[in-house]
């Protein structure tokens, strides 16, 4: 099953995807409550998928989204010696984590915002992200897909001189307000097969990133695995699984994202998000977009 958020007469509902037929049937709830355990109920009124503008799926955020570095092995050669004083000795023997703030989150079509007064070294990221469905802690690896709701696709957009500008973090590289597109439907987990995602990042049409999950360090069980040692994770937790190689910052030349800037990200049976780079004053007060 696939599950988007539209909104429809001023409220969010959830709706069940039919690709195929390129329709959306409106729920009496919202996908936030059904990833907690909600009833789905029956769907109700169905409508063009063209007639609607799709939303981020989740709004409701426990917490930061919780984030993999590193985890294609391919992405972990091509940054040697570019990671400014934050380099390992070696391919770690666990994963890399770190968070990025839920204001980050836009929808599958929605603008990046971009503020080169902030950083001028804007760059994509093409991620399968999951959410969590059932809460665990310490759980198994042999068990850890049976806490997976579903899968869906990211771009992990950062500031790469924001990463390294305020000492050996992520966080405010990969934090600022309305840069990280979610969606663009939750795939349900039953209709998943993990092993073989094809993850892809087209930027103005030329296509930089290309990979299987297959090429994963670690495996979505492993990470969930070690994410929840000693840590609970929780019905509507949101995982992002990490970038393969291409990214911006590893290219000879670098390209780094610029105003007007197209970028299309896709994984194979997760559907593709379309985002444009737009300019916005993120250095102004107020809050979100
Ligand atoms: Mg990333």
């Amino acid at each position: 099953m696939k599950l988007a958020s539209v909104t429809v007469g001023g409220v969010r509902r959830a709706g069940v995807v039919d690709s195929a037929e390129e329709t959306v049937a409106l729920l009496s709830t919202t996908v936030d409550d059904v990833v907690r355990g909600g009833p789905a109920g029956e769907p109700g009124e169905v409508l063009p998928l063209a007639e609607v503008r799709l939303e981020s799926p989740l709004r409701r955020f426990n917490r930061d989204v919780l984030c993999t570095g590193w985890n294609y092995l391919d992405h972990f050669e091509e940054l040697k010696g570019r990671r400014g004083g934050q380099e390992p000795a070696s391919l770690p023997e666990r994963p890399t984590f770190f968070t990025k703030g839920p204001d980050t989150v836009i929808g599958p079509f929605d603008d990046i915002s971009y503020d080169p007064s902030l950083s001028q070294k804007w760059d994509y990221e093409a991620e399968i992200a999951l959410v969590i469905g059932r809460d665990g802690r310490s759980i198994p690896e042999e068990k850890a897909l049976d806490h997976v709701f579903g899968f869906l696709v990211a771009n992990d957009v950062s500031q790469r001189d924001l990463q390294r500008a305020h000492g050996g973090q992520w966080l405010k590289g990969k934090s600022i307000d309305g840069t990280m597109p979610l969606g663009p439907w939750i795939t349900t987990a039953d209709s998943v097969d993990p092993a073989d995602l094809r993850v892809r990042c087209e930027v103005n049409g030329v296509l930089l990133q290309d990979a299987s999950s297959a090429q994963m360090a670690f495996s979505f069980a492993r990470i969930i695995a070690e994410l929840s040692s000693g840590m609970t994770l929780r019905a509507g937790d949101v995982v992002l699984t990490g970038t393969p190689s291409g990214v911006g910052n590893a290219r000879e030349p670098q390209v780094f994202l610029r105003d007007g800037d197209l970028v299309v990200t896709r994984v194979s049976g997760l559907g593709e998000l379309r985002n444009t780079v737009t300019l916005t004053d993120l250095a102004g007060e107020g809050r979100g977009r």
